[in-house]
C-alpha cells in the first residue's frame, strides 16, 4: 500500500487525476491516500514528479532506517558497553514482542469469520 511523504508532497493533484479508483483527495494541500479504496496499481507512484508517494520496500526501509537511528541516538546518551549492550538486548526483546503480537493478529484476522 502506497503511503505519501507529506513533507515532501507539492500539492499539484496529478497522483489525484491519475487513480483509477479516486482513492487520493487531498487534504490541508496534501495528497492522502484511502487505504479501504486502494487497488494497489502504482500509479500513483510513477506520476508524482517529486518521489513523494511510497512503495511498500521503501515505507519498510524507511521505518528501519528510523529505528536504527532511534536506537542510535540513545546509545549516543549512555556511557560504558555494557549499558549500550543492555539497551540493544532490550530493544530486540521489545521488537521480538511486537513481532509475537502482530503474527497473533494476522492469524487471528486471516481465520476471522465474517
Ligand atoms: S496505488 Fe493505484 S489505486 Fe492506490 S492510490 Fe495509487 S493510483 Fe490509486
Ligand atoms: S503527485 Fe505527488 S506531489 Fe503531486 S499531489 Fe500527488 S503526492 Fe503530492
Amino acid at each position: 500500500m502506497p503511503l505519501v511523504n507529506k513533507n515532501k508532497c507539492v500539492s499539484c493533484k496529478k497522483c489525484v487525476k491519475k487513480c483509477p479508483v479516486n482513492a487520493i483527495k487531498m487534504v490541508k494541500g496534501k495528497a492522502l491516500i484511502n487505504e479501504d479504496k486502494c487497488i494497489n496499481c502504482g500509479k500513483c507512484i510513477k506520476i508524482c514528479p517529486v518521489k513523494a508517494i511510497l512503495k511498500d520496500k521503501e515505507i519498510v526501509k524507511a521505518g528501519i532506517k528510523s529505528n536504527i537511528q532511534e536506537t542510535k541516538d540513545s546509545l549516543s546518551k549512555l556511557k560504558g558497553k555494557k549499558a549500550k549492550k543492555r539497551l540493544v538486548k532490550s530493544q530486540i526483546r521489545q521488537l521480538k514482542r511486537h513481532q509475537k503480537v502482530l503474527r497473533g493478529t494476522m492469524k487471528k484476522l486471516k481465520n476471522m469469520k465474517l
